[in-house]
């Protein structure tokens, strides 16, 4: 019996009917590139408030999913359902705009403004619907947006550089840099694609507290990551990707014991 079918068989859940509590169904998902089966028949229910991670080795689909989550790439079939509402066909902006906040695999960040910046970026484009830079308008008077800001920025270990340019910032400043653009907009859902790549031990350290500050604060997060110090450290519920398709399904001792898992490591780093 597989892991999904054991978790199916438990008390009072079904695969079928839903699972409980679940805030992000993504539901027979497939997508091919030229032939390549990226994805296959992926079924994942994330629940309210958990930190759920997806792990598998390079290549697995993992990056994949999330972008077909937040709108960048349309499956080929199957969709994905945030909170009642089909996301599936939407604009990555609208998605946005529903609450789902991602940090990417690649930093994605305005290399010409400053760290300040970057951060109130997202702030004024969810007040406003939109945002356009504006070489009139002085960021410095939004004032509330600004000490905000200020504030999530400090939370991610970067006051220092808040007058930086983000061109200049190592790989790791940049995501931890994304990772503040993300918490300002207060998201239900946050999706974070391989947060500590690129980060020495000790960011990494630092961005495991932060991330556990706000699971205390009940956001939901779907977190993928290659470092299995991260994953075992935040994760309530694991996934595992391999060739496209869900292998495992479950809590991290079940994970950790799972040969499939173990399997599908094998020649990577050890689980
Ligand atoms: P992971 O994030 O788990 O390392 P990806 O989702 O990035 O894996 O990639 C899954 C597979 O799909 C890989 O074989 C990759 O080469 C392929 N792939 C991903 N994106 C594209 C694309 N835009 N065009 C063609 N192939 C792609
Ligand atoms: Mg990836």
């Amino acid at each position: 019996m597989s892991v999904a079918e054991d978790i199916a068989n438990e008390p009072g859940r079904s695969f079928e009917r839903g699972v409980a509590n679940s805030v992000l169904h993504i539901d027979d998902v497939h997508k091919s590139f030229a032939g390549l089966h990226a994805l296959s028949d992926v079924d994942l229910d994330v629940r309210q408030g958990e930190t759920h991670a997806i792990i598998g080795p390079n290549g697995a689909g993992k990056s994949t999913l999330l972008n077909v989550c937040v709108g960048r790439l349309k499956p080929d079939r199957g969709a994905v359902v945030f909170d009642g509402t089909v996301l599936t066909g939407k604009q990555p902006h609208e998605i946005n705009q529903l609450g789902v906040a991602r940090v990417f695999q690649t930093p994605e960040v305005f290399p010409d403004l400053t760290v300040l910046e970057n951060v109130m970026v997202p702030a004024l484009s969810k007040r406003d619907g939109h945002f356009r830079l504006n070489p009139f308008k002085s960021f410095a008077r939004e004032n509330h947006i600004r000490d905000e800001a200020v504030s999530v920025i400090e939370s991610v270990g970067l006051k220092a550089q808040l007058s930086d340019m983000a061109a200049a910032m190592s790989r790791g400043d940049k995501r931890r840099l994304e990772l503040a653009m993300g918490l300002i907009q207060h998201p239900r859902l946050l999706l974070l694609d391989e947060p500590t790549a690129g980060m020495a031990r000790h960011d990494t350290n630092a961005t495991i507290e932060l991330l556990k500050q706000i699971k205390q604060g009940g956001m939901t997060k779907v977190i993928i990551e290659h470092d299995m110090h991260v994953v075992f450290s935040l994760a309530d519920r694991i996934s595992v990707l391999a060739g496209g398709r869900i292998i495992a399904q479950g809590k991290p001792d079940e994970i950790k014991n799972n040969p499939k898992v173990r399997e599908a490591y094998l020649g990577e780093e050890q689980v």
